[in-house]
């Protein structure tokens, strides 16, 4: 297979890898953006986006499409592949590709995302498409006047529930703490909700199913022990993301959690290595912070590669 040499290469299609594949272009960096599926990452799961500025609500389909058109607009090439390995080097970085195809590039901004973190309980695994689901805009329709059960206490499993809610009969909303931490409007939203019954201070133990699927879940009590079974046809399970961090170069220093650890720029410890988004260490993940950070990566990229090229030309032979 043969080898490419580019200014970037931006690894992941998200808010975060558009952001950053639009300021590219507009810094005139040869780029090329790769990303293994259908380009919108997390946010094209999202059923309602009522928090990105400027934009009272929209789709998260549509916001995504959005950035997709707008990145398209200027130009950027956008490569449907697997990215298998990105190895540091002292001239040019390379970006290996599941077909052998190595990219050569000055600056890389990994923008990879995150994966729903998993409970990691009996009957989860076995059921995944059988009523266990990650995913409420995805498969809440096939649970239409059915009881569902959402695990979770974040914004994620607050703004799922309340979709499922116009969907399900009855939505059982099961919190480890007395608290949720999600935002407070979700909450209010949540407690409004009468289709939604809050079970705090509980944990699921066990997801039940027979050979059709799920049919129910155990839930304990963490204060008094106490077991209860909730009947149920699916489970959702938003208990928060991991870093998609396997991508991340040996010598790429990395937090307790595994994510990407920057500076202000979006740049790793190694030059020219950027992380952006969800990936990266920072107080909150939110669309408009990916979006910033592709911004923020790209303008830094630039001025990075701007330097490597004067470095080339300073050293070339009268
Ligand atoms: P999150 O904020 O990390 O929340 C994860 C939730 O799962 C927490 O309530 C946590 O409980 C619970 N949890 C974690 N591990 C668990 C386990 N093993 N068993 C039971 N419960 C467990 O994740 P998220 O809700 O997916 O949100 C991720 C980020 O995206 C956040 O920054 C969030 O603000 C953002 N987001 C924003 C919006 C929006 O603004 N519209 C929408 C979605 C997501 P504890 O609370 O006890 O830790």
């Amino acid at each position: 297979m043969g080898t490419e040499l580019y200014d970037l290469v931006i690894v992941g299609g998200g808010p975060a890898g558009l952001s950053a594949g639009i300021y590219a272009m507009r810094a005139a960096l040869n780029t090329v953006l790769v990303e293994k599926g259908m380009p919108g990452g997390q946010v094209a799961l999202t059923k309602d986006v009522e928090n990105y500025p400027g934009i009272e609500a929209i789709g998260g389909f549509e916001l995504c499409e959005k950035f997709l058109n707008h990145a398209k607009g200027y130009g950027l090439e956008m490569r449907e592949a697997e990215v298998t390995s990105v190895a540091p080097g002292v001239d040019y970085h390379e970006v290996i590709l599941g077909d052998g195809t190595t990219l050569h590039t000055h600056a890389v901004i990994l923008a990879a995302g995150g994966t729903a973190r998993k409970l990691s309980i009996p009957g989860e695994t076995e059921n995944f498409g059988k009523g266990v689901s990650y995913c409420a805009t995805c498969d809440g329709f096939f649970f239409r006047n059915k009881t569902v059960v959402v695990i979770g206490g974040g914004d994620t499993a607050l703004e799922d529930a309340l979709y499922l809610s116009k969907i399900c009969a009855r939505v059982y909303l099961v919190h480890r703490r007395d608290e949720f931490r999600g935002s407070r409007i979700l909450q209010q939203r949540v407690c409004a909700e009468p289709r939604i019954t809050t079970v705090l201070n509980s944990v699921a133990t066990d997801i039940l199913a027979d050979a059709q699927g799920v049919t129910g879940v155990k839930l304990k009590n963490v204060q008094t022990n106490a077991v209860q079974q909730v009947d149920a046809d699916g489970v959702f399970i938003f208990v928060g993301f991991l870093p998609n961090n396997s991508l991340i170069p040996a010598g790429v220093k990395m937090n307790a959690t595994g994510y990407v650890v920057t500076d202000e720029k979006c740049e790793t410890n190694l030059p020219g290595i950027f992380a952006v988004g969800d990936l990266r260490q920072k107080y909150a993940n939110q669309i408009v912070l990916a979006a910033a950070d592709g911004c923020v990566a790209a303008l830094a990229a630039a001025h990075y590669v701007e330097g490597c090229k004067a470095a080339a030309v300073c050293q070339r032979p009268e």
